[in-house]
């Protein structure tokens, strides 16, 4: 969603604590309406709308994106989304799963790379947790 968050979120917290104020439900938490302004996808509109309506529902616990979802404005551009997308961890940032442009590392190149990575773990200094080191240092002092 593109819309001014923090205008939205204070907008959407002062329905909410007037409605807390007027029937003793529980009021929301800016970081919670944030959160579920950002995770809710759709035309800035449509998720605004959802989630002034969800906060005048006195039955809804906490803001969430299916409670904006289920406060859904009838005559919306579109229908309520999720996104689901997962970034590519070999192209973060560039493009989501599925890659279109997987590793074309050999089996060969593969086998290589790990035979370097268990050097670099043999060669590299055994871990000491910090609690020890610091134990060790008193006991020397
Ligand atoms: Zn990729």
């Amino acid at each position: 969603m593109t819309l001014h968050l923090g205008a939205a979120i204070a907008h959407i917290a002062s329905i909410r604590t007037e409605l807390a104020t007027r029937t003793g439900c529980q009021e929301w938490e800016q970081a919670g309406i944030r959160a579920a302004l950002i995770a809710t996808e759709g035309a800035p509109a449509d998720v605004s709308a959802a989630a002034c309506l969800a906060a005048g529902d006195p039955g809804l616990r906490l803001p969430s994106v299916n409670g904006f979802k289920a406060h859904w404005p009838k005559n919306a551009s579109e229908s309520p989304r999720t996104s689901h997308n997962v970034p590519c961890p070999d192209h973060p940032g560039e493009h989501d799963m599925p890659c279109p442009n997987p590793s074309t590392l050999t089996p060969e190149q593969v086998a290589q790379l790990a035979a370097e990575v268990k050097a670099a773990l043999a060669a590299a200094p055994a871990y000491v947790p910090p609690a020890i080191v610091r134990a060790k240092n008193q006991e020397e002092a």
